[in-house]
């Protein structure tokens, strides 16, 4: 339950009091030493003011009981996964994964002696076939990367707890505001908080969210592995957060609009966004996400060149990264994709054409005209 509703949670859940100066905000504590007298307080156990507070304020938007705040997202995954997979144990993960997760898993899971399957698809049962005596944890991530297609939270949920499993999902796409896991029974949320929690493209942060009693064991793993956030760091992630549920309407409400305009325009062949009536998962997004996302994919039409459409957008950037108050374009075959073989990258929908568009806060007019216009300039004459 909320004490307090979530945009009230967003400015003021966590926040430290300046009983000296009654200052409005948080203050800063940068100290790496403490008295030893009181508590054992130190960066890398998470026990700085700072750290408590927007640990505090990320339960609080996650509907948990803790929160752990790290140095970035793969700090937080690697972290949990390594928490509850111990040498023996197997897990069973989505297969479109973000990229570093599955790094994570392919390239050194091994070492550890942790065994894993990927589901062949994202149904409930395709999860189900892939469980063995020693699964441990099940993994999800939903709405994916880059087709933003729906896992259903409560059968996953629901299938795990049959089997004794815990379940982690990477929030990272839906953020808070658009999606609480938790309340579907999902045992613990990580967040890339270098996205949406961050949103302005210039904190790189991650976040772990669950029960005080699933957390025992990640806290006690991610104390000695040591990826804290900087204190100078989480005040920023604090600041960033006040904003987080104004950000994050204003860019479902642009990706929407973005979406149907989209679907409409003759130089687009495709557009994959859960907000639309025609996404396959449309009604299961609509059953357990509060908001759709500014996150949303599109196949440029044959005959639209691809690199033209790039180079002729003036206010939308191509880069890496996603969720900040400025739009900005990825092309995932040779991004986030590029390691995957051509079949590797068909098999799961994947084409040369495709672009993933992540919505700012921008005027929605000045982002059509400006998408309208590379559509346009892009249409190969050859
Ligand atoms: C970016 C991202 C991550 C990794 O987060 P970092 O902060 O870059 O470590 C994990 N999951 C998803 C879905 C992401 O988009």
């Amino acid at each position: 339950m909320r004490n307090k509703h979530f945009d009230t949670q967003c400015v003021h859940e966590g926040q430290l009091d300046d009983p000296i100066y009654k200052g409005a905000i948080s203050p800063l504590y940068l100290s790496t030493a403490y008295g030893y007298e009181e508590t054992d307080r130190y960066p890398r156990y998470f026990n700085t003011p700072n750290q408590v507070g927007l640990a505090k304020k990320i339960a609080a938007l996650e509907g948990a009981e803790e929160g752990l705040i790290f140095g970035s997202g793969m700090a937080a995954i690697s972290t949990a996964l390594l928490a509850y997979l111990h040498a023996g144990d197997h897990v069973v993960l989505q297969n479109d994964l973000y990229g570093g997760t599955t790094n994570l898993v392919v390239e050194h899971f091994h070492k550890y002696g942790i065994d894993y399957s990927f589901a062949e698809n994202l149904t409930p049962d395709a999860f189900k076939d892939k469980i063995q005596e020693n699964t441990k944890v099940i993994y999800i991530e939903t709405p994916s990367n880059p087709l933003m297609k729906i896992v259903d939270l409560k059968a996953i949920a629901d299938l795990a707890k049959s089997h004794n499993l815990v379940t982690m999902i990477d929030n990272t796409f839906a953020s808070p505001v658009n999606q609480n896991p938790l309340a579907f029974g999902i045992d613990i949320v990580v967040h890339s908080a270098t996205k949406y929690l961050g949103g302005h493209s210039d904190i790189l942060a991650g976040a772990v969210a669950c029960s005080s009693q699933h957390m025992t064991p990640i806290f006690a793993v991610a104390k000695s592995l040591g990826g804290n956030l900087s204190d100078l760091s989480v005040w920023l992630l604090e600041r960033s957060i006040k904003t987080l549920s104004l950000r994050v309407r204003q860019q479902n409400k642009n990706a929407q609009r973005l979406a149907e305009f989209l679907s409409q325009h003759p130089q687009v062949a495709k557009v994959y966004y859960p907000g639309l009536q025609s996404h396959p998962d449309h009604e299961l997004a609509k059953k357990q996400m509060q908001g759709f996302t500014g996150m949303l994919s599109f196949e440029l039409a044959e005959g639209v060149d691809r690199d033209a459409f790039q180079k002729s957008l003036k206010i939308i950037q191509p880069v890496v990264s996603l969720a900040g108050v400025e739009s900005t374009i990825t092309i995932p075959a040779i991004t986030s994709h590029k390691l995957l073989s051509p079949e590797g990258r068909a098999k799961q929908g994947i084409t040369d054409q495709l672009i993933r568009f992540s919505c700012g806060i921008e005027d929605i007019k000045d982002l059509q005209s400006d998408l309208d216009h590379a559509l346009k300039t892009a249409i190969d004459e050859g």
